[in-house]
């Protein structure tokens, strides 16, 4: 069997329902010798993934940065970030509490303060609306942790109080700069999710973006070509990968990129590209 690549899979450590020691033995099963996992802000399972490679196989420590543009979303993966790298933990888990969204991170907040107050009790007197402060505040007031709902404001979730949460976000641009400045190598996933592509890889080049996905599981032939074409214009290493969750039943690619598999010659600028950054 051709020696597989896959540059982009989530394991229990994020959204996927596999382990990531079953990620690494499913990938290893379809052929797939070198492999990153790229949990959503989250680089739990790699030491797990980590002890499960055979020998013959390359785990490359990966993480998937969820990062905002206006309107939309943009995922831009870190290849060979180590765990430990000094002040990625610190930005995953700002990223991480961010996606709670900022009403959870307010109850948690006030929970580590020894408030009574959960996020159901929340939901249910904040109803059919999305949660707000108010909601919150009430919630207090009805477990008696403050007599009104100006106090709860004024002791804890005013802004600048010591419970507010101010929802922390990262551009695509700061996720490249990040990715870089900790020895990483930035890879933009999933490019055709965004508009205006051409005119944004030129702006995360020149941010220091190093590859993109062009062999991303399901993309057609064509946009295969496409985008590849794009990666030799900006001088982009084209990388790809499965995204495999495990989510979909069946027909879910499985990791390996079996319709779109990664050609060679990436694979082998990446491990040298990977070997430097090592060294
Ligand atoms: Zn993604
Ligand atoms: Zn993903």
């Amino acid at each position: 069997m051709v020696s597989r690549g896959d540059f982009h899979c989530h394991s229990t450590a994020s959204d996927g329902v596999k382990s990531p020691a079953e990620v690494v033995k499913l990938a290893y099963e379809q052929g797939v010798r070198i492999l990153a996992l790229t949990d959503h802000d989250s680089t739990d399972g790699i030491e797990e993934a980590r002890r499960a490679v055979p020998d013959g196989m390359i785990l490359i420590p990966g993480v998937e940065f969820g990062t905002d543009i206006p309107g939309a979303e943009v995922h831009m993966l870190g290849l060979y970030l180590e765990p430990d790298t000094p002040g990625l933990q610190e930005i995953l888990k700002k990223l991480r509490d961010g996606r709670l969204g900022r009403g959870e991170g307010i109850v948690r907040k006030l929970q580590e303060m020894g408030l009574e107050i959960s996020w159901e009790q929340v939901q249910r007197i904040a109803g059919d609306a999305s949660v707000g402060r108010p909601h919150i505040a009430t919630a207090l007031v009805e477990n008696k942790q403050v007599g009104t709902v100006k106090e709860a404001f004024d002791k804890y979730i005013a802004r600048n109080g010591p419970a507010y949460v101010e929802r922390e976000k990262m551009t695509p641009v700061e996720a490249v700069e990040t990715i870089v400045s900790m020895g990483g190598i930035p890879c933009i996933a999933h490019p055709l999710d965004l508009e205006d592509l051409d005119a944004k890889l030129a702006e995360l080049k020149a941010a220091g973006m190093v590859a993109m996905e062009v062999y991303y599981k399901d993309y057609a032939p064509d946009e295969v070509e496409r985008l590849r074409r794009l990666a030799e214009k900006h001088g982009l290493l084209a990388l790809g990968g499965s995204d495999y969750h495990g989510l979909h039943g069946p027909d879910e690619p499985f990791p390996g990129g079996q319709h779109t598999p990664v050609p060679v010659e990436p694979i082998q600028a990446l491990l040298k590209l990977g070997a430097e950054k090592v060294h």
